[in-house]
């Protein structure tokens, strides 16, 4: 537990969203602030800083400036091993995130969601729900705005809190009410030491300081979270869900294909078919949504109607348009193999999959028998195909080697008939050709609608 009435002085390293937004909760709460960011700001940060009057450096650290504080406030993106931070902790400064931080200043209800993938869309579907029902609800973490410039400046009542396990490293006493594990595949193992238990650990940090009032969602099927339940205990009322009823499974389909949700007080139930998201990841990742909604009582229409009614999530198996009765979809956030395998699965059409990118060591293995069973072509684009044209190149009826987002799109019309889906859904990281996932999101449904012009 950090004492508050012995710090003074708070550094905050790295000056992005969760930085900027934890030294204007610092400086609001009264310490004295630094923050310090190896590299550029962006402009809107450089202004929220000076309208706040705090402090900060750009372009490298200044140790002396650093070492002084009794409390340092560390970015998710900078790891441990850093120079500065190396420091501080050799010192004996506590590191903490900036989430930690916000925490000790909120009494609000904590729905914090982790997992390996389905965290952003799982989250944007209970900050829907939660909305819909007229709550005084914030969006954080990885998404919105900063849990700490929310606490600082627009007190919530509620958040959803999508939590990486980057973020989790750095959370000690923070306290999730109701905390949901989607799933856990191996990711980031570069920043774990090459050691999936220590990946492990950090996403069952969601746990750490719960009680037995407290409720711990999760996909009861999930191998790596089975092994790590039956060695550790939880405070937490356990939810587990899944696509069958076991025991305790607290989410689930029934005879009827209808989601059937069960909490202490409540029970709702839909139909799969009424569900605005599609394929199996969403269904589970609805059944986190639904339990969510249920432990927090919002009433079932309203449940229902928010479970029906919303977006979708940009670059998630986004619909991009049907031209000519071939159906485009975006889903450039597949960036892991185990992505692409949840959208192949969703697919109803035969399928011509763009695939390639940034290798981070790919195992294609796993996504075969579903490219045996839906794919019709392989478009390869990246600048070097060669690790997916020789897997898949005896697999497939046709594969493709292209060097650019406009000649894999144009080579996909061309392919594509009526009554087939184009899935991008690369597999891969977009850092080859692209900026980032959005960037090539973006790109390739402005190079699909541009087909229609
Ligand atoms: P994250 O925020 O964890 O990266 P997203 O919600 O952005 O996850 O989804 C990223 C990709 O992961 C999607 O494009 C989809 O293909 C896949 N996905 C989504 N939900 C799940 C799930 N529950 N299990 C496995 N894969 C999923």
């Amino acid at each position: 537990m950090l004492d508050f009435s012995k710090i003074k002085y708070v550094a905050v390293l790295g000056g992005g969203e969760s930085g900027t937004g934890a030294a204007v909760l610092s400086k609001e709460r009264g310490f004295e602030t630094f923050l310090s960011d190896a590299g550029k700001l962006a402009p809107r940060y450089v202004q929220l800083l000076d309208s706040e009057g705090i402090a900060y450096e750009q372009g490298g650290h200044t140790p002396e400036r650093i070492t002084c504080a009794q409390l340092i406030i560390k970015s998710p993106g900078i790891p441990d091993s850093a120079p500065m931070v190396a420091e501080c902790i050799r010192r004996g400064i506590p590191v903490i995130s900036e989430i930690e931080f916000a925490g000790y200043f909120t009494d609000a209800k904590m729905v914090c969601i982790t997992g390996s993938n389905g965290k952003t869309t799982t989250t944007l579907l209970t900050y829907h729900i939660l909305q819909s029902a007229g709550l005084n609800v914030g969006l954080a973490g990885n998404v919105g705005r900063s849990l700490a410039l929310q606490v600082a400046k627009e007190p919530k009542d509620v958040y959803v809190i999508e939590l990486s396990s980057f973020q989790l490293d750095n959370m000690y006493r923070f306290r999730a009410n109701v905390a949901v594990i989607l799933n856990i595949t191996p990711d980031h193992l570069d920043r774990y030491d090459h050691k999936m238990e220590n990946y492990v650990a950090a996403k069952f940090r969601i746990l750490q300081n719960q009680t037995s009032r407290d409720a711990f969602i999760y996909w009861q099927d999930d191998p790596v979270i089975k092994a790590q339940l039956d060695k550790i205990s939880v405070e937490a009322r356990r939810y587990p869900f899944g696509e069958t009823r076991e025991e305790d499974t607290a989410a689930y389909l029934d005879a009827e294909d209808r989601l059937m949700v069960n909490t202490p007080g409540n029970s709702f139930s839909m139909p799969r078919a009424d569900l605005a998201l599609h394929g199996l990841h969403n269904l589970y990742n609805s059944m986190a949504a639904a339990l969510s909604g249920c432990l927090l009582d919002i009433r079932k229409d309203t449940l229902r109607t928010a479970l029906s009614d919303f977006g979708g999530v940009e670059h998630r198996l986004e619909p991009v348009c049907d031209i000519n009765g071939v159906e485009w979809i975006n889903d450039s956030k597949a960036t892991n193999v185990n992505s692409c395998y949840y959208a192949l699965e969703s697919m109803t059409r035969p399928t011509i999959l763009i695939l390639g990118g940034k290798d981070k060591g790919n195992d294609y293995s796993e996504i075969l028998p579903l490219v045996h069973q839906k794919v019709k072509a392989i478009v390869a684009m990246g600048v070097d195909n060669d690790k997916i044209l020789k897997f898949f190149g005896p697999e497939v009826p046709e594969i493709y080697d292209t060097h650019s987002l406009d000649e894999a799109v144009q080579r996909c019309a061309a392919l594509a008939q009526e009554g087939d889906a184009v899935l991008l859904s690369p597999c891969c990281a977009s850092f080859d050709l692209f900026s980032s996932y959005e960037d090539r999101g973006r790109k390739f449904k402005d190079a699909v609608r541009a087909l229609t012009l």
